[in-house]
């Protein structure tokens, strides 16, 4: 049976990835900043706490599971928190990937190892949609992170034959989003006023876009490139543009609600710079890895929405991806 370690298995992707891998009889190995895993996770096997400014931790986690894969998915994910704290962001979201890259050369050199990237790293894109070999120029501390973190995977694969896959992800949503995230703001303020728990949702721009897909395709596509014959950069992504406006318009339908009643437009949540929306072309990963997604954009939102609702009036969202 193969086994594989998901550094950062608490947040969103990591316990998605969790359970797709369990499905297909990988033993699953989890790391996390504490070291102790949630209920959730009670069939997941836990190694020592990480921290992945520290090296030795890192090892240490590594010679326990001694896995045959590794996704690294444990960073500082929110790109407008990046501006405030760029050398936090310096340090986890891309020096932490040449620790983990390190720590698996000394002791697990033959594993299979997946290295998220971003669609920031394209920035104001030079073409739409953006695909493997767009020009790289990223607008954003997280966004330089990432591609720190992406030419590395490149040299490691180059320099020390190791398998090492990238995937350049695109926004990816789901019920175990933070609620710093936009879409989950609006799902649970969504449930809330179905409730009769709020009146009103403040948000930023609504014609602020991205390309979503569901986290739950993305974890499957993180699987598929660790099962490819060879390491590679993929894009994943929707190849749709979908604006905050259609989120709210589908949400609030959802509990039969017109969204121009709740929400309100809060100047203080307008982002000081709002990029072009980035858009993914994934023929590369549909070509060779046979992915595609399978929920489509009104899905995932009415997923998100029906899991709040289901969630109920108690539910404490401490998740952080
Ligand atoms: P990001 O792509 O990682 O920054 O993901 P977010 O979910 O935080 O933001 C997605 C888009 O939603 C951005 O273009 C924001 O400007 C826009 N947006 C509009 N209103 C809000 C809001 O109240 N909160 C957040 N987080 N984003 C908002």
């Amino acid at each position: 049976m193969s086994s594989a370690l998901i550094i950062g298995v608490t947040g969103q992707d990591g316990r998605l990835l969790a359970d797709l891998l369990q499905s297909h009889g990988t033993i699953v190995w989890g790391a996390s900043r504490k070291g102790t895993l949630p209920p959730e996770l009670a069939s997941v096997l836990p190694v020592p706490a990480i921290d992945l400014r520290d090296q030795g931790s890192l090892v240490e986690a590594l010679t326990r599971a001694r896995p045959d894969e590794i996704y690294h998915l444990a960073a500082q994910t929110s790109v407008e928190r990046s501006h405030t704290e760029p050398v936090a962001t310096a340090e986890t979201t891309g020096v932490g990937v040449a620790r983990v890259l390190e720590a698996a050369r000394q002791v697990a050199p033959r594993a299979r190892i997946f290295i998220p990237s971003s669609s920031e790293i394209f920035g104001v894109p030079a073409e739409s949609p953006q695909h493997e070999s767009t020009p790289i120029r990223p607008t954003s501390p997280y966004g330089a992170a990432k591609v720190f973190a992406q030419h590395l995977a490149r040299i490691y694969r180059r320099r020390h034959d190791m398998f090492v896959a990238v995937g350049i992800l695109y926004n990816h949503e789901s019920p175990r989003r933070p609620s710093h995230f936009v879409t989950r703001k609006i799902s649970l303020a969504v449930a809330a006023i179905a409730r009769g728990e709020a009146s009103s949702l403040p948000l930023g721009n609504l014609d602020a876009s991205r390309d979503w897909t569901y986290a739950g395709d993305v974890v499957r596509a993180m699987r598929l490139m660790l099962q490819h014959h060879e390491p590679a950069d993929f894009v994943i992504a929707s190849g749709q543009s979908r604006s905050v406006r259609d989120w709210c318009e589908i949400a609030f339908r959802r509990v039969g609600l017109d969204y121009h009643d709740y929400v309100e437009s809060d100047p203080a949540l307008w982002r000081p710079a709002e990029e072009p929306p980035l858009v993914g072309d994934a023929t590369k990963a549909r070509t060779l890895l046979g992915w595609q997604p399978t929920v489509s954009f009104p899905e995932l939102v009415h997923l998100m929405v029906d899991a709040d609702l289901a969630r109920g009036s108690h539910h404490v969202d401490g998740d952080r991806a």
